[in-house]
């Protein structure tokens, strides 16, 4: 043992000694050690089980069950060697959490004992039951059991002594009733029409895999003040609370200092995400007071998306070791910044070409240009399914207002692709007289002096591109991004295909293969030019110009929510074999069912804060006013009495006016869930939420938000901004 190690020891107790001991390592000596990553395969399993698991993650290629008892040994070994006592199935059922029903290795001997286990079958399938996830419908009849199946490309890992296995969740029938699967199969799909497109270009491209960057942005609060705060514990997102004098206004958060207390706890998280394999690379202030980003390197889509997951149940445990509280709620605070997920997305070639970025030849470039405008052309058919795929109720608070971008979806090119776009559009490839022919060959050598602006940034944009990537902003930072990024995935893949099978026409018909690929990268600019915006999205002329365009935002969520069932979108998620009618259907209904029971939990929460927080604090108050006016009146004269009880009087009545009108809205409230709690059917009570439920909540938290810049600060029953908001 190194005397540095010992030191350690020496002064530590052994969990503090590890901490010790891994803040002064380099982080290259203990990353992954958590994960039974290809380097730990390589050691645990046979060369044979190895190999298979191998196949199973390149190829897809099934594990037969012999092979698979050889892995689950391999695996157990490993784990048990790193302290696991229990393993789980984690899979993503339908609610943006995660899932696990962890099971003990020990089973009993023979002899009275225990001896650890675990079989083949235990790793690759499970009947968790799990019945009680919403599932739209998919699992009424009593035989229609769930199943966990092993998804074997993102590798299992621990977390507080258990063995996690990432899982598919579906039903027997083989309806998914998870966010993976269709992530998977988009995945799948885009590979093949990827793959076939880049084939033209490079003939030893075998796979393109989707890379996935996630931004996640987040608060950081008091545990203790949070706890103080019943819609925070319940909602995650304060219902009520009046800004703070001062907040973001001098953006003085952004990018500094990270306040120490939140710097222990980032550390800590970061140790053990370097230890579950996880590159974090960025850590900063986020704008607003108490928000923090963290982003790792970009990976495969997949394992991102879990990787994602697995961060954010790490920061929740850790959070508590510092008595913080993590919130990933898309808008906890009103007035300031909410949080989002942004998803850096673009495709890689097995020749670790990016299709996604300019490349240095006329050749790479129309590559690039095929890639660039088929993935314009298909935001531009799904524009609105894609905005749904990333509304909730959560994000309909933060979508639109203090930096997030607005709810009607737009693709940024930056001004250099723009011109690129536009020179292509006025080509006149039809015409094939010598002279034309020369502007054509024009373009086509003048590309690679056009290297994109890295440094554009349009914040107003839902959809930008950066430089050798998109980057899709308007999704919350609570959920799961799979449910996005199969939309996206599935776009891409059937407009990939359709470009491919364009050009393929054009070349048969007598073009060569570079006046094909340009002719159809024209008719794409063409057919897609509405979706390209590169000013303020935010701007009320871009409403306006947006709805000239066709192009159609969110407003109303269980509107929004309905774009999942037009015959477009049934179409692609058909055709691509992303998710079946039935499946799209249950979606719907469960996006409903989600967006029903979070604004009936709201309600409740503000109805309770209203009556049994804040009038009764108000009356409280409103009482000493009263005292007070009663004894100026017994102590003064009656001139001296008018003068000084004046601006009392008035303060009286107002709180008296204030009390009235939240008794009334509190009533309507109950009332309007009353009304909407005996429709049966989902979508229907959604749209009666939506339209008499919701707009009580944010009446209600007007007239509160009044009476806590008139009432004694000491009454006050709950935290304020102010103390919520500055972490030190
Ligand atoms: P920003 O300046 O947008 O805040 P960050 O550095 O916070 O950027 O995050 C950018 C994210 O994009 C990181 O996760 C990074 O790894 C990822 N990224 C970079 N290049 C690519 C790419 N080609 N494909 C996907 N993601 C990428
Ligand atoms: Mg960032």
């Amino acid at each position: 043992m190194s005397s540095f190690r010992k030191r350690a020891l020496d002064e530590f107790s052994s969990h503090k000694a590890e901490r010790f001991y891994l803040e002064n390592a380099p982080v290259s000596q203990y990353f992954g050690q958590n994960v039974f990553d290809v380097e730990k395969m390589r050691r645990y399993l046979s060369a044979e089980a190895f190999d298979a698991v191998q196949l199973a993650v390149n190829d897809g290629v099934k594990i037969d069950r012999g092979v698979a008892n050889q892995i689950a040994s391999g695996m157990k070994a490993w784990a048990i060697e790193r302290g696991a006592t229990h393993y789980t199935h984690w899979f993503h059922p339908l609610t943006d959490a995660t899932a696990e029903k962890h099971e003990a290795f020990v089973d009993p001997s023979k002899n009275g004992g225990v001896f650890e286990n675990f079989k083949g079958e235990a790793l690759v399938q499970q009947e968790p039951d799990a019945s009680s996830f919403p599932n739209g419908g998919l699992r009424n009849t009593f035989e229609a059991r769930g199943y966990t199946a092993w998804d074997p490309t993102s590798p299992a890992f621990i977390i507080d002594q258990t063995l996690c296995i990432p899982s598919v969740f579906v039903a027997y029938t083989g309806e998914s009733l998870d966010m993976k699967t269709p992530h998977l199969k988009s995945l799948q799909q885009l590979d093949k029409a990827a793959t076939d497109l880049a084939k033209m270009f490079d003939t030893k491209t075998s796979r393109v895999n989707v890379m996935l960057g996630i931004e996640q942005e987040y608060f950081v609060v008091d545990e203790a003040l949070f706890r103080a705060r019943p819609d925070l514990m319940l909602c995650n997102r304060t219902l009520i609370g009046h800004t703070s004098a001062k907040d973001q206004q001098l953006e003085d958060h952004y990018f500094g200092a990270i306040p120490s207390r939140v710097m222990c706890f980032m550390k800590d998280f970061e140790t053990e995400a370097f230890k579950l394999g996880v590159v974090l690379k960025t850590r900063h202030n986020e704008v607003a007071p108490n928000q923090f980003e963290f982003a790792p390197y970009f990976a495969e889509a997949n394992l991102s998306v879990d990787h994602n997951l697995m961060m954010m149940i790490l920061m929740r445990k850790i959070a508590k070791k510092h008595k913080l509280k993590v919130i990933f709620h898309e808008k906890p605070f009103a007035g300031i910044n909410g949080s989002g997920k942004h998803c850096n997305w673009s495709m890689f070639t097995n020749q670790g070409v990016n299709l996604l970025s300019p490349g240095k030849t006329p050749r790479n470039n129309i590559q690039f240009l095929s890639f660039f405008v088929s993935v314009i052309k298909a935001v531009y058919e799904h524009h609105h399914l894609l905005m749904a795929s990333a509304a909730s109720l959560n994000n309909s608070y933060r979508l639109g207002g203090s930096e997030a971008p607005p709810a009607i979806m737009s693709v940024f090119c930056g001004t250099t692709l723009t011109e690129l776009l536009d020179s292509i559009e006025n080509m006149l490839i039809t015409d094939d007289s010598v002279e034309n022919k020369a502007i054509k060959l024009d373009i086509v050598g003048k590309i690679p002096e056009i290297l994109p602006d890295n440094t554009d940034r349009n914040r107003t944009s839902p959809f930008a591109f950066t430089g050798n990537r998109f980057e899709f902003r308007a999704v919350g930072s609570s959920v799961n991004v799979a449910s996005s990024m199969f939309v996206l995935n599935a776009a891409v893949a059937q407009q990939l295909s359709k470009f491919k099978s364009l050009v393929e026409k054009e070349i048969s018909e007598g073009l060569t293969k570079d006046e094909a690929l340009l002719k159809i990268i024209r008719q794409f600019i063409i057919e897609s030019k509405a979706i390209r915006f590169e000013g303020n999205g935010y701007s009320e002329e871009w409403h306006k110009e947006a709805a000239r365009r066709g192009l159609k935002g969110i407003s109303d969520l269980p509107e929004a929510f309905r774009a999942y069932l037009d015959p477009k979108t049934i179409k692609l998620m058909e055709e691509t074999e992303v998710l079946s009618v039935r499946e799209v259907e249950a979606r719907y209904e469960v996006l409903n069912e989600i967006f029903i029971k979070k604004l009936q939990i709201e309600a409740r929460v503000i109805g309770d804060l209203t009556v049994n927080h804040i009038i009764p604090t108000a009356i409280k108050f409103q009482n000493s006013l009263i005292q007070n006016v009663l004894g100026l009146k017994e102590l003064f004269s009656e001139e001296e009495y008018k003068v000084m009880s004046e601006r009392q009087l008035v303060s009286i009545r107002k709180i008296s006016g204030y009390i009235q009108q939240l008794r009334e809205d509190f009533h309507a409230l109950v009332q309007a869930r009353k009304e909407a709690n005996v429709i049966a059917s989902y979508p229907e009570r959604a749209e009666s939420y939506s339209a008499n439920v919701l707009p009580y909540i944010s009446k209600i938290r007007i007239t509160v938000d009044k009476l806590e810049m008139l009432v004694d600060d000491e009454l006050w029953p709950l935290p304020k901004y102010r103390e919520l908001l500055f972490l030190r």
